[in-house]
């Protein structure tokens, strides 16, 4: 696949993980929702985060949420070619709008204009052998208050 994440490592998928990284091949964002008390997962897990059930279920979920923190990367472990070509990186905790937090690479913002609370929207970008990887970009501004 000419979009392969070529000279980066590729993720170790496993059965417990495979819907997250196939999801994210579709398009969808997908993540594992406890069938006990509604709590959304993330990272995928054998049970649930909130209250241990292992009756868990993978659903789409919202591909926008919230930045609630965020670094930035100017140097990468081990020196992966590919990932030194898009330093600095910026790595977000983004609170899902279906309630899960999880981490992402936002894209499309310079490391100056991320702030905690600004909106993000997911797109998805291939990683080869039938595997997907969510991002993050700035949400556009549609639905922004005020005038
Ligand atoms: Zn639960």
């Amino acid at each position: 696949m000419s979009d392969a994440i070529e000279g980066k490592p590729f993720p170790a998928i496993t059965d417990q993980t495979r819907p997250f990284w196939s999801g994210a091949a579709a398009g969808r964002l997908m993540m594992q929702k406890c069938s006990a008390c509604g709590t959304v997962n993330f990272y995928p897990k054998p049970w649930c985060i909130e209250c241990g059930s292992r009756s868990l279920a993978w659903v789409e979920v919202r591909p926008s949420g919230t930045v609630y923190s965020h670094t930035v990367a100017y140097s990468v472990a081990m020196n992966y070619p590919a990932w030194q070509a898009e330093l600095p990186l910026v790595m977000c905790l983004i609170d899902l709008d279906d309630g899960a937090r999880m981490y992402a690479q936002l894209t499309d913002c310079s490391p100056d204009d991320v702030r905690i609370g600004m909106r993000v929207d997911a797109y998805f970008a291939s990683i080869g052998e039938g595997a997907g990887i969510p991002k993050f970009r700035p949400a556009k501004a549609s639905e922004a208050s005020g005038t």
